[in-house]
């Protein structure tokens, strides 16, 4: 017998399991089932290709045997088997290895939390037991080999005899604590209840012995016990099930049967089609974004299944990027089984399935938006950025998909609106869907620049997040509409234009000698169109506006690119009087003037200011 210890990062979330106060204890078994269903596809799929092997329906099941005397229950199944070399990579190493750096223990809530982000669903048979005993013999191999632990410390493992290929595990259940009822986990029938809330649609049968009373013969109120081998699961999978017959209680449990998400999923979508392609597919929505969702480490992808087998895990041609979140699966008759990656990709059959799940994806959001606007904002707070990042990518060719799902804060509303609700309120007058960009909501309520749009009475979208203005850019027009920043140069409000440019004209000289002073740093400046009480504003000439030069240059390979910077006067201001008597009596109080203007100007367009001790000397020279 050999003793080893666990990998440093598999014993620490061993001991975390083991110490869990997760209430749900129950669902080690539904992990432990998954697996065994898990490792009998694995022969089933090996079957089909396999000469040798015939696949012979009724022996492939899984069991499970509860023992009060022993404190014992046995979970067996005619899977694949482990190797040794698999024993002990398989059940001590973690899958994920790597993310456990990054969580405190705090992080880490529960059991729940562990089997979720690490993929360790194995050791979820710690929860309940003090000893966890797996005997396996691999599909192929001549040996059987027992591997053992008892927590923490490490496990052993040695050879033993196993006539037939697959699996056994073996879980010593704990002693009663004060809180937990360990017991349950070795009666009958609160183990089938066990099984057929999560594990009902796994695709084998799975067995235990029930014992139950009957009337004796030729007896009518005498009653004999006998002990009856039963299926304790329907077996027939949820997707092959008639819509009418499923309860949303049914989608979520296949939802954590499945592992897709350890959160509720937020909307599921049954799709059945019986076309020139015909297949079935349950698709979910999740409530929340997986913690993974933007690293590299995420694979989007459906489960895809030819006729009920499990040909691939995620299958990342059935979606495109902007719905990566959605979970799922897809079973078609119409895939053959033996198919290759390299071919599934340029499959006809796929392809079709893959458009028309995303379109109908597309019409149950839009039905939610139009139904469960709660939900669809919930939807929206988690995945949002995902449509508009959708927009943007592939030079725009989804925007006719997505433009109808996305949201913006209004300034009217008070809360999100879609881009149709926006022109649904747009007046005769008013030329364009009006934007402005900033950090936040409260950043961008107090910006000078809105001011005069505002006052129009014209509603304003705001843009919080880096990738708002790069997908509107994308956009174009909505509905023929287009859209303009509230700092763009041109702001399409025609009233005083004239008056304005009258304006410039007459102190052309004054502004040409702010320019001077302001040299490299704006390419103009004017009177401004847009303010009302506050003196200056930056705005951008150009394609390039000042929010997308800070998103541009905090990439990584940032090109140093610069916005046409505009610095607008308020005609209106006093400060604009003080501004013309220094430029007919004290040119060096004009620049230093301008200077601090300038420097507010990018102060409230939450711009670094080049040199904030020359600034703040400046407000020292005006107040002494
Ligand atoms: P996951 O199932 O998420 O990969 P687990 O910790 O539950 O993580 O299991 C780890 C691995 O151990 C599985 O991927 C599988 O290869 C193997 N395994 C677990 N249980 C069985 C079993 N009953 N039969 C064959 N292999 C198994």
């Amino acid at each position: 017998m050999e003793k080893k210890e666990f990998q440093a990062e598999s014993k620490r979330l061993l001991e975390m399991m083991i110490n869990s106060i997760y209430s749900q204890k129950e669902v080690f078994l539904r992990e432990l089932i998954s697996n065994a269903s898990d490792a009998i596809d694995k022969i089933y799929y090996k079957a089909l290709t396999d000469e040798q092997l015939t696949f012979e329906k009724d022996s492939y099941y899984i069991k499970v045997v509860p023992d009060k005397e022993s404190r014992t229950l046995k979970i067996i199944d005619t899977g694949i088997g482990m190797t040794k070399e698999e024993l002990e990579n398989n059940l001590g190493v973690i899958a994920k290895s790597g993310s456990l750096a990054f969580k405190t223990e705090n992080e880490i809530k529960d059991g729940h939390d562990i089997i979720g982000q690490f993929g360790v669903g194995f050791y979820a048979a710690f929860m309940v037991a003090d000893v966890v005993t797996v005997i396996s013999k691999a599909h192929g191999s001549d040996e059987a080999y027992k591997w053992e632990s008892e927590g923490a410390d490490g496990y052993s493992i040695e050879t033993v005899r196993k006539d037939s290929i697959g699996t056994e595990i073996i879980l010593k259940i704990k002693e009663n604590t004060e809180d937990d009822n360990y017991d349950e986990y070795l009666e009958q029938y609160s183990i089938q209840t066990i099984i057929k809330k999560y594990s009902d649609f796994i695709r084998y049968p799975i067995k235990m012995e029930m014992s139950s009373s009957r009337p004796k013969e030729g007896s009518e109120n005498e009653f004999e016990e006998f002990v009856e081998e039963q299926t304790i699961n329907s077996m027939v999978p949820i997707w092959r099930k008639n819509k009418n017959e499923l309860t949303n209680e049914d989608y979520d449990a296949f939802y954590m049967e499945k592992r897709y998400g350890f959160d509720k999923p937020l909307k599921h979508i049954h799709v059945s089609v019986d076309g020139t392609i015909r297949y079935n597919a349950i698709l979910y929505i999740p409530e929340k974004i997986p913690f993974d969702y933007y690293s590299k480490e995420f694979e989007k992808g459906l489960e895809l299944y030819s006729n009920g087998v499990l040909i691939m895990n995620k299958c990342a041609d059935l979606l495109p990027d902007y719905f990566g979140f959605v979970k799922g699966m897809v079973d078609s008759e119409d895939l053959s089984l033996n198919i290759s990656r390299e071919i599934l990709q340029h499959d006809r059959q796929l392809k079709l399935i893959a458009k028309n799940i995303s379109k109908k994806i597309k019409s149950e959001l839009q039905s939610l938006l139009k139904n469960d606007r709660a939900k669809y904002d919930e939807f929206y707070k988690s995945f949002g950025r995902q449509l508009k990042f959708g927009i943007y990518n592939d030079f725009g060719s989804n925007k006719e998909m997505l433009q109808d799902l996305i949201m913006f804060y209004s300034s009217k509303e008070k809360k999100m609106v879609t881009l149709d609700e926006y022109i649904s309120r747009m007046t005769e007058e008013q030329k364009y869907i009006y934007y402005a960009s900033g950090d936040s909501i409260e950043r961008i309520d107090k910006l000078p620049q809105t001011e005069m749009v505002a006052d129009k009475g014209y509603e304003i979208l705001y843009f919080t997040e880096d990738i708002d203005e790069f997908a509107i850019k994308m956009l174009m027009t909505y509905k023929e509409k287009e859209f303009k920043s509230v700092s763009s140069g041109d702001l399409g409000i025609e009233a005083d234009e004239n008056e304005k440019e009258d304006q410039n004209e007459e102190h052309q000289d004054l502004f040409a000698a702010m320019k001077d002073t302001l040299a490299g740093k704006v390419k103009d400046v004017r009177a401004s169109k847009r303010l009302k009480s506050h003196p200056v504003c930056l705005s951008a000439d150009g394609e390039v506006t000042i929010e997308m030069e800070k998103v541009l240059n905090m990439m990584p390979d940032n090109q140093n690119v610069k916005a046409d910077k505009v610095l607008e006067i308020n005609m209106n201001h006093d400060v604009f009087k003080s501004l013309k008597e220094a430029f007919e009596q004290d040119k060096v109080k004009l620049s230093l003037y301008t200077n601090l203007l300038y420097n507010q100007a990018l102060l409230i367009e939450g711009l670094p200011i080049h040199d904030p001790v020359e600034f703040t000397n400046d407000i020292c020279k005006v107040m002494v």
